[in-house]
């Protein structure tokens, strides 16, 4: 079972309800006023991010999530039901990228919900167009589409905890003891670089990922091999477990390995270097001096200001009070950054618009087309930049040029779909 870390998805969000023609009826009233509805919202996508989700495996099966629509006005003034949102869980480490200029729309390690696909506004229902002069309007509009996205998922390593440290300290052997990291974790080939990640789960409800990030050392900083990728992982873990062998067995010194991998932290980012640490002492089963080294590496990680914990991560020794203490640590420290986004929606192109379709009654004028339908969908309305933005698209594309040679006379009513204005020169 190969583990994904990237999936193509297509979003699809709901079309506005159409809105209702309708006219008032009541007994011994001729012509009653118009009474239609809107059109409900479409429902949108919206992705929300999921502690209890470590892949993208879902994805591979399912690759369509289509927002239901929203339904017709009626009569009566009756608005449609809204669609429902559809809700697509993902890990809480996901990038969410536009597929075509891959840029990135939203990173879910902030921990939000994000509307990735807005669902259509409801169209208007007749009530909304009775005047004095125009009593009788026996047109509605339709609701506008729902965005269509091509989205690529891409699950970034996202550890609270890294686990760093000279080759053969017990790095790995720790993280699969701690968490539920399964061997078949490690032998995943997407890319053949991928640190380890697991779950620990200490308490009911409290659980933080661990990732054990090995080849820190070895001209790392300089970006040689392999280094530099894994430390760009690093790089967002709020807490660092420095695995320091201490049996002597392997003839290393325990103080001299926590310097030099300290120094690697340095020299590729200072910042990285004050990241709040925890020393683990390890392999404290087999320490064959007496506790000589362990005294020193305790007195330089303590200068440091870093609490040391003596383990054994072979018999298990320590390592339930080491994770205690990183739950503990990680509950006061700030969340993660997430990355900033960086998509920027194309601009809508004019092709097309030639189609708009302009009529005129009573000092009314509606646009439609399909065109016009797409743009008007983008546009947030409450948003002042957002109407800016609507307002010289309208003119490049030269429909207030065409709306003047038609006449057009100051104070006229414009009706673009659920926008309506008052036309000034
Ligand atoms: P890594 O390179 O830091 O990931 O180290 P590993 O977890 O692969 O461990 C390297 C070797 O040390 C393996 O043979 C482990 O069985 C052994 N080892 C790990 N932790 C301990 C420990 O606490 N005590 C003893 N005696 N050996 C250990
Ligand atoms: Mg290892």
């Amino acid at each position: 079972m190969a583990f994904v870390d990237k999936a193509r998805i297509r979003l699809h969000a709901g079309k506005g309800g159409d809105g209702a023609v309708s006219f008032h009826r009541e007994k011994y009233v001729a012509a009653g006023g118009p009474d239609g509805g809107d059109g409900g919202r479409g429902g949108s996508v919206v992705f929300v991010p999921d502690d209890n989700m470590t892949t993208l495996m879902d994805f591979r099966y399912k690759r369509k999530y289509t927002a239901p629509d929203g339904a017709n006005g009626q009569g009566k003034r009756c608005a449609g039901r809204d669609g429902e949102d559809l809700i697509v869980r993902v890990p809480r480490g996901t990038l969410i990228r536009d597929t075509e200029s891959g840029a990135l729309m939203h990173d879910m390690s902030d921990g939000l919900r994000y509307v990735a696909a807005k669902g259509g506004r409801g169209g208007w229902g007749n009530m909304h167009f009775a005047t004095p002069t125009r009593q009788v309007p026996r047109f509605a509009k339709p609701g506008l589409p729902g965005e269509l996205r091509e989205v690529t998922l891409e699950l970034k390593l996202l550890a609270d905890v890294g686990l760093i440290g000279f080759p053969n300290v017990g790095k790995s052997t720790l993280l699969s003891v701690v968490s539920r990291a399964h061997p078949k974790i490690a032998n995943y080939h997407f890319t053949t670089l991928f640190p380890n990640l697991g779950v620990v789960y200490v308490d009911e409800g409290t659980s933080f990922v661990m990732a054990d990030i090995p080849g820190i050392i070895e001209g790392a900083s300089e970006g040689a091999g392999l280094g530099h990728d894994f430390l760009r992982h690093i790089e967002r873990c709020r807490l660092l477990v420095h695995v320091v062998d201490v049996s002597g067995v392997e003839g290393r010194n325990p103080v001299e390995d926590f310097r030099i991998i300290n120094e690697e932290l340095h020299r590729y980012q200072p910042e990285l270097a004050g990241r709040p640490q925890i020393v683990a002492a390890n392999k404290c089963d087999m320490i064959s001096d007496d506790g000589e080294a362990l005294q020193a590496l305790r007195h330089e990680a303590e200068k440091l200001g870093f609490p040391v914990f003596e383990i054994s991560a072979a018999t298990h020794q320590g390592t339930e009070a080491l994770v205690r203490h990183c739950a503990g640590m990680l509950s006061a420290l700030p969340p993660m950054e997430p990355f900033e986004a960086d998509y920027v929606p194309p601009e809508p192109v004019l092709e097309g618009a030639e189609d708009v379709r302009i009529e005129q009654t009573d000092g009314l004028w509606q646009l439609e087309g399909e065109w016009l339908k797409r743009v008007a969908a983008t546009v947030n309305f409450s948003d002042y930049e957002s109407r800016m933005f609507f307002d010289r698209i309208l003119r490049k594309a030269g429909i207030f040029d065409r709306l003047e040679q038609m006449g057009i006379r100051d104070g006229d009513t414009v009706c673009i779909y659920d926008l309506m204005f008052d036309y000034r020169y």
